[in-house]
């Protein structure tokens, strides 16, 4: 099977104003000296910036969205449409993320509408699965990742319109990560559950990124692993030096 295009992304959460622009033009600016050779390259601002950061990063460096409404428009206060992200300059946009499933109370079925919202406004939907510690050290790990897949991922998958991210929550914001024989066991593991229901030639081309934790330090043991095909990062996505690092270690 030959390995899909990385993908690096970075998910800035809820940081970031318009003074954290000049960190997108120092990406930029590493992008045209080529540090993003031969990867796809995503940041994810908070909404309020896109459009600027859209602006500024043009098409070397894609923006995307952190989440989007399953609705495609209506009386949903505060909430936005993969239409509306895509107006501004959105190519992806993030969904299931742990920090909306636990803070929102996403359910996979409300994921699984949020991935066709955003596959009938254009968007490449990030899906994020992960296990918390206690499933982990429970020896659930598996198991909950089979049930998120299953039940986030609509039968229509396309290798073009859908990344998978592993996230374990445990790993997110933590400094921990797991062992590299652990990522390759979820990533494997991953791979086939989609094999088995999209068929190889799907399967073959979803991208499948880690995410928690990942750092300069550790990018490229964690972007070495076999079906590992990028990393979506938080904290270390802030700071243009750092990202720009990480796209250097798997280049
Ligand atoms: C994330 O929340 O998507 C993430 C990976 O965060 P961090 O890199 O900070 O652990």
């Amino acid at each position: 099977m030959t390995r899909p295009k990385p993908l690096i992304a970075g998910n800035w959460k809820m940081n970031g104003t318009l003074a954290s622009l000049p960190e997108l033009a120092e990406i930029a600016a590493a992008v045209r000296e080529g540090a993003g050779e031969g990867l796809d390259l995503l940041i994810c601002p908070p909404a309020t910036i896109l459009s600027a950061s859209h602006g500024l990063l043009g098409e070397a460096v894609a923006v995307g969205g952190q989440d989007c409404h399953e609705a495609a428009s209506g009386a949903h206060t505060g909430d936005i449409s993969a239409a509306m992200l895509a107006d501004v300059g959105a190519r992806y946009v993030i969904v299931g993320h742990s920090e909306r499933r636990a803070d929102h109370g996403e359910s996979d079925s409300i994921v699984r509408a949020k991935v066709e919202a955003a596959w009938a406004a254009g968007l490449v939907a990030i899906v994020c699965v992960g296990e918390t510690e206690a499933q982990r050290e429970a020896g659930d790990t598996l198991d909950v990742l089979g049930v998120q897949l299953a039940g986030s991922l609509p039968d229509a998958v396309q290798a073009a319109t859908t990344v998978v991210a592993y996230e374990p929550v445990w790993a997110i914001g933590t400094g921990r990560t797991p062992t590299v024989d652990d990522v390759r066991e979820v990533h494997d593991f991953i791979r086939n559950t989609l094999v088995d229901r999209f068929g190889d030639a799907v399967a073959g081309g979803v991208r499948i990124l880690y995410g928690g934790s990942v750092k300069p330090s550790n990018a490229a043991e964690l972007l070495g692993v076999d079906n590992v095909d990028g990393a979506l990062v938080g904290g270390a996505s802030l700071k243009a030096a750092d990202f720009v690092a990480i796209c250097r270690a798997r280049a």
